[in-house]
Parts: C-alpha cells; structure tokens; sequence
C-alpha cells in the first residue's frame, strides 16, 4: 500500500537483485569518525540511528582505495583486509536495522591535503597548497586495481555496493575535464580518453563483484568551473558509465573550487533538481538528484513529476535521523530541518574537527550526548527562549522534568528572529517551527511576554534555573554615538526604520555582513529570491550550453552605497565560516560595498563618520551610520553567589559568553546543560 503523505518518495525502487524500502538515500558525508580505527563504534551508533529512522540507502563517508587517495593524512582507507573488522560493525547496524549501506570510494588527486598526491595532470588546485603529481599509465594502471581491491574489501565488510565518487572535482572528474586533464597518451584529449578511467574502474569493479552488488556512480553533471564538461560531454560519460556497470546514477553539482554556491542557505532550495532530470532521459538505469534538498514536498514533487528516480539528502539527515519516519507518519512539522548553515558540519571537516549539526548537537555524538529519562523529576526554570533556552528547555522535558520556559517577548527565537529576515537565511525559521512543535510535544509550559525578575524566579521553588537570556548589542563609545544618523542593527533589521541610500556599518563581523546583505536589497521584495534570478546573479546555465555551465552574471543593481568597517587591519570577513564566508563576501564585491580595515573611528556629526585609515582622516558622507559592534551578555538575573540551600543557577549561550557566540554553541551548551541535570 503506498503512503498516504508522500506515495512517490515512499514508493520501494527494484533494482532487479535488491530492493530499496524506499527512494530517499542519505547522501556521503565525511564526519572524521571513519578516519579512526577506535571511532568505529560511534559510527556505527551513528548510522544505526539514521537506518532506524527508515532511510532507503545510507552512504558512508569517503574511504580512500589508497594512501595516495587520501584526503588528509591517515584519513579513512581500505586496502587490506583487516579493515573489514571495524567495516563490519557498521553493515551489520545498518542490516540490523532494516537499512542498506554504501561505502563510497573516494580518490582526492589533486584535493588531498598531503604532499603524495597525484591526478591526471600537475595542476596544481587553486583550494590546495600541494601540488599532483601526474600519473604515469603504470599509476594509472595500480590505481584502477586500488579501486577494485578496494570494492572487493567493501563487499567482504558486508556492504550493499560501493559509491565511486566521481564528482566534486575529485581524481575522477579531475581526468574528465580538460581543465585538469592536459595529458596527450589514451587518458587525455577527446572525451573518450578522458572517460577512460572511470569507466574502466567501473567494468573491472564489475567484473570483480558479479551482477548482485550495488556500484553508483556519482558524476558531475554540472561542473561550474571554467574547462568543465559540456552537456553532451555529461551524457556521453554517463551512458559509458551504464554500460561498463552501473547500477544507479548519483548526480553532482560544482567543484569544490567552483566560485558559485551550491549548498549554502542561499542556494534556493532543489535548484538543480532538473540537471538530474535531463540526465535522466539519456540513460535506462535510476538517476539520484541531489543538493539543497531539505524537506520531504521538494523531494516527493521530484520523484512525482518524474525527474529522478531517488532523492540524496546528506545534511538533512545529521539535523535529523528521523526524517523519513516523521514524512512517513505524516509529522513534518515535527522534522529538524537543515538550514544550510554549513557551520557544525562541513566548516569543521574543513577544520579537522568532528563534523556535527548545529541544530543537532546529537548528530556524529550519538554515544555521548543522550537524552535519556532521568527517574527524579526536577522543577526546572529556562529564562530565555532563543536558541539555548529551547534546546535547554526541550531537552530537560525531555528527559522527563517539569519545565518553564520564561521569556519577555511574545513569541519564541530570540535573535533567530531577527537572523530570518536577511536575505538567503529563511531556513531559520524552520528551526523556530521545529522547537515550538517540539515544546508542545514535550510538554513545557511556556510563559510568554514576562520579564521575570530574581525574586519571581526564587518564590517558584524551582530546583534548576537556567539563565539563556542572550545579549544586548554593544554600543561602541565613539563621539557622536547618540547622533540621529547612528541606528543599530535591531532597529533595521527589527524595528524596520527607514535607513538612507548611503550607508556606513561599524563592525564587520557576522551581522554587518548581514544588515549590509539586507540593505543591498528591496526590502519590500518577496524572499526567498525566485530561482532564475538566483541564476542569473550567480552566471548559471542549468542546461550547459558552454563547458562547465558557466555564463555571464548579470550586472548588479545595488540600492545602497555602502561601506563596510573593522579595526583590525586583517581582511575583512576573515572570521566568517570556512565554507560560506567567501559567498557572503562575493555578494557584498559584486554589488561594490566598500570594506575597509584598520580603521579609527574619530566621531559621527552631520557630515556623516569620520575616520582615520593608516593615518590618513576621511569623512565618510553617509545617511546613517549603522552599529554591528558585537555584544555584551545579559546576567543581570544571575546571584551574585549561589546559595546553598536555594536553586541552582546555570547559564548558556550568550547570556555566558557574548564573545563568538553563535547558534551552534547556544544550542549545544542548552542540550548538554539539560541531558545533565
Ligand atoms: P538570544 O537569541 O539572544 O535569546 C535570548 C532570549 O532571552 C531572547 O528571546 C530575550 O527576549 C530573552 N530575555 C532576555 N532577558 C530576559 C528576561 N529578563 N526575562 C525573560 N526573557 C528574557 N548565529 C549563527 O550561528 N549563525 C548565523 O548565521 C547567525 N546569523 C545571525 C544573524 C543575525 C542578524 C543575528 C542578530 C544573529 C545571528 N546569529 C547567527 C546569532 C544567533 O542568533 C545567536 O548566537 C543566538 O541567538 C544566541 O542564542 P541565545 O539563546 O544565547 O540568545
Ligand atoms: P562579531 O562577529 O564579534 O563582530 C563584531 C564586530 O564589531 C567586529 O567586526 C569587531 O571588529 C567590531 N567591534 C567590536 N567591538 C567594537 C567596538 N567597541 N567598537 C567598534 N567596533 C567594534 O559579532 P556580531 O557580528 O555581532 O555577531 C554575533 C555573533 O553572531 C557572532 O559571534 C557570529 O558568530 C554570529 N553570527 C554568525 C553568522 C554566520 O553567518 N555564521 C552571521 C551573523 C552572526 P573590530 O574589533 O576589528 O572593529
Ligand atoms: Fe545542516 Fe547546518 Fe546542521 Fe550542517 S550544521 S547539517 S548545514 S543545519
């Protein structure tokens, strides 16, 4: 019988040998746990929750088939036959579960961060400081026999099949193109050569595992650099790839070293979905679209409307392992969606740190950070209903005590609802439709609108208080502060006051990149931005027509001057996430807003700021000047000392420390405070 939410994306797929319970795959995502021998009980716990919440087909993270592959030193690898033992005790939760599991193959070349890497030519990657060697034919010859060694390993391990990456300008993609690929022997030139080694990987894997083992292929279908494939040149390759093997065909968009967004809040939502399913109409075998696919009506409107046969989503299943369970029994409301934010999860494998989720702290810390019901029920007061003090209070009820939740306003968010009104982050309210769904659930008693005072708090005999009232902005002391030019970040992006067409921000951390992004645009303009002017801003052909489909942007139409200002001498933006700060900047120099650093403010009158930049004084003539000069932590509920007899008081997020405060700290500090109490 098929589900009444979501019949398509619910439907089972036949792929003739197996069947798929479903069409929805958790996509690859390195965490760092499968670089470690030790972590491989963590990892398991970790895809054992996701297979229990009834995804169709699970992707491990990148295993490279050599040390050459590697992407960082000693990064996961399979090329000998003890690795299958610690394999095995992740196939075997998955099956345990009802799940099927891919390991995905992963060759970097020219992306690894190691001085032995290889690729088709020396070209050295714009993202790497290490340059490839090029492979001679005999490299080129051990290196396919990696691969099938490798795959005859994964399918030992206990594995439903492998993934052979073959997109995201990996080695693969790296011999496809002739952006990277400048070799003149059978392996360069036409097409035909340069598709050579990934369709003979794919025969010979074949040949090594027999007709009953999954191989996907994921290929580059759009790759967003200068030198990328044509669309004919896609197509080309993935009907070779049919040929030589494959069962299913995962799809890719962009490199890692292509200069357009592709997974960022701000990509708007299933972009690319349709690349996928031109490619479906060339081949015979099911096509897997893929990328900023976040919630279940995006992906059943895909499998419905015939454009791929499976949906990939990998971020979404770290916000939440039971995302398919909750579509299935028609609780949506109830899922935790990915916002896109890219800050837990791929800034920190790009830090070599243990990818997370901001919005789940649980997720990749399965085994040690539980929720489990505690068998004293506490009274417990949160004071504060941004992100720390709903995790902290939903989590508390959670674990089985009485919560109340208290806050001044009249409606739950605290700076997330100011953080949704700028132009690309409207995915954070979907965390603020998440936790009031959650809150309910929970049971904790919301008391809205109330600015408690201590005393209040004391005469409620709570055992725990929870103190997550956030920060106030910081009011820098600089001559002229109380000018009626100065506005701060609050009365723009909250109280919506009129601010003039030339513009100075103080401060250039992550909110005077936002109020400058939110100035940039009509705030009368409906959001988020439609796709083909996302397009369009960004020089995007979905169909391909040039190599790479790359095409000219269109020229932007600003509606601010705007100038953007820090003390410190370093590059403005340097402090911003590793794998989005460089598309917010982007954003700001295409529309010609003025950053400058290492400067002194001197004062604000009614000539605009002046300043002073390596010495030299300015007057910059500008309408309003605009506060985003950081924050200062709100404890004024906070005892001087705790008392031993009276409740105990904790705090969390900003209300502990206003400096690099973030949602993702908040939200774990409030998690970990409560799993505790
Ligand atoms: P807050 O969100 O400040 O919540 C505190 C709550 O306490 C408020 O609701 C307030 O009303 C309440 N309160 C205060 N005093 C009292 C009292 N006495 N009684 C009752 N209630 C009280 N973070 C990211 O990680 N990623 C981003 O992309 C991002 N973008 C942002 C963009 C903007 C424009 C802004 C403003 C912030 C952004 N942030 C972002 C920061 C993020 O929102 C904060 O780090 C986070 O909200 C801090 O959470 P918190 O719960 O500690 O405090
Ligand atoms: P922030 O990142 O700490 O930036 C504050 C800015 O104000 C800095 O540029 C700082 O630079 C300047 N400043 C500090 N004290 C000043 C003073 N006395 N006078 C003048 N300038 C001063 O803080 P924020 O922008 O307010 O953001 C708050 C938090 O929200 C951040 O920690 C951030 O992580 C989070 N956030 C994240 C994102 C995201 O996209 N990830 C977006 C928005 C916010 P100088 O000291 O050099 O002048
Ligand atoms: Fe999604 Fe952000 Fe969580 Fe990554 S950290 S999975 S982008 S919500």
């Amino acid at each position: 019988m098929s589900n009444p939410h979501f019949p398509h994306l619910l439907e089972p797929l036949d792929l003739g040998f197996t069947q798929l319970r479903n069409r929805v795959m958790m996509g690859s995502m390195h965490t760092g746990l499968e670089d470690r021998f030790y972590h491989y009980d963590k990892l398991a716990a970790y895809f054992r929750e996701r297979a229990r919440g009834g995804v169709g087909l699970i992707v491990t993270g990148g295993i490279s088939p050599s040390r050459r592959g590697w992407l960082l030193p000693f990064g996961g690898t399979m090329n000998f036959l003890g690795d299958i033992f610690n394999h095995r005790k992740v196939t075997r939760a998955v099956h345990e579960e009802g799940g099927k599991i891919l390991m995905q193959i992963l060759h970097s070349g020219r992306y690894g961060y190691q001085p032995f890497i290889v690729s088709a030519s020396d070209k050295q990657a714009p993202i790497s400081k290490f340059k490839p060697k090029a492979l001679s034919e005999a490299g080129i010859e051990s290196t396919i026999c990696d691969y099938v060694r490798c795959a005859k390993l994964a399918q030992k391990s206990g594995y439903d099949g492998v993934e052979i990456m073959g997109s995201e300008g990996y080695l693969l993609n790296q011999f496809l193109c002739v952006r990277t690929n400048q070799r003149t022997d059978q392996w360069g030139g036409s097409i035909e050569n340069r598709m050579r080694l990934p369709v003979e990987i794919v025969r010979r894997i074949r040949a090594a595992v027999g007709p009953n083992f999954i191989i996907m292929y994921r290929h580059s279908i759009l790759d967003l650099v200068e030198g990328g494939n044509s669309w004919d040149e896609v197509v080309s390759v993935a009907q070779a790839l049919e040929k030589a093997g494959v069962t299913l065909l995962n799809t890719g968009i962009g490199w890692h070293e292509a200069r357009v967004p592709t997974i960022v809040t701000s990509v708007p939502r299933a972009a690319f979905a349709s690349v996928s399913g031109r490619l479906k109409q060339a081949v015979k075998i099911p096509v897997i679209a893929s990328n900023r696919i976040n919630m279940p009506a995006e992906a059943e409107q895909i499998i419905a409307s015939g454009t791929a046969d499976m949906v990939s989503m990998a971020r979404p299943f770290l916000a939440d392992p039971e995302f398919v369970t909750k579509a299935a029994q028609g609780r949506v409301d109830e899922i935790n969606t990915c916002i896109a934010c890219n800050q837990a999860c791929l800034d920190h494998t790009f830090s070599n740190q243990r990818a997370s989720c901001l919005v789940n702290p649980r997720a990749a810390h399965e085994t040690e950070l539980q929720y489990r019901k505690k068998t004293v029920t506490k009274r417990v007061a949160v004071v504060g209903a941004g992100p720390a003090g709903l995790s902290a209070a939903t989590v508390a009820a959670e674990c089985g005590h009485e919560v109340t939740l208290f806050d001044s306003a009249l409606e739950i968010g605290g700076q997330f609802k100011i953080a949704m009104q700028v132009p690309g982050k409207e995915e954070f309210k979907e965390t603020l439709r998440y936790f009031k769904k959650r809150l309910q659930i929970t049971g904790v008693q919301l008391a809205l609108g109330q600015r408690v005072t201590q005393a209040e708090l004391l005469a409620q005999n709570f055992e725990h208080i929870i103190i997550a009232t956030g920060i106030t902005p910081r009011k820098p002391s600089i001559e002229g502060v109380d000018h009626a030019k100065v506005l701060s970040y609050l009365d723009v992006l909250l109280h919506k006051k009129t601010v003039g067409k030339k513009v100075a921000i103080i401060g250039a951390g992550g909110i005077g990149f936002d109020v400058a992004e939110y100035l940039l645009h009509d705030t009368n303009t409906s959001l988020p931005i439609s796709l083909p002017t996302w397009l369009r801003e960004w020089g995007i052909d979905l169909e391909a027509k040039e190599h790479g489909g790359l095409v000219q942007a269109e020229a932007p139409h600003p509606l601010r001057e705007i100038v953007l200002l820090q003390r410190k001498a370093s590059k403005v933006g340097a402090g911003l996430g590793k794998t989005s700060g460089w598309v917010h900047r982007a954003v700001l120099q295409r529309n010609g807003v003025k950053m400058l650093a290492g400067v002194d403010y001197q004062k604000i009158d009614d000539q605009g700021l002046h300043i002073t930049v390596g010495g030299q004084a300015q007057i910059l003539d500008v309408d309003h000047v605009i506060m985003c000069a950081g924050q200062e932590s709100l404890t004024e509920l906070m005892p001087a000392q705790q008392s031993e007899q009276g409740p105990r008081f904790h705090k969390i997020g900003g209300a502990a420390l206003a400096s690099e405060l973030d949602a993702k700290r908040a939200i774990k500090e409030g998690a970990v405070l409560a799993a505790s109490l």
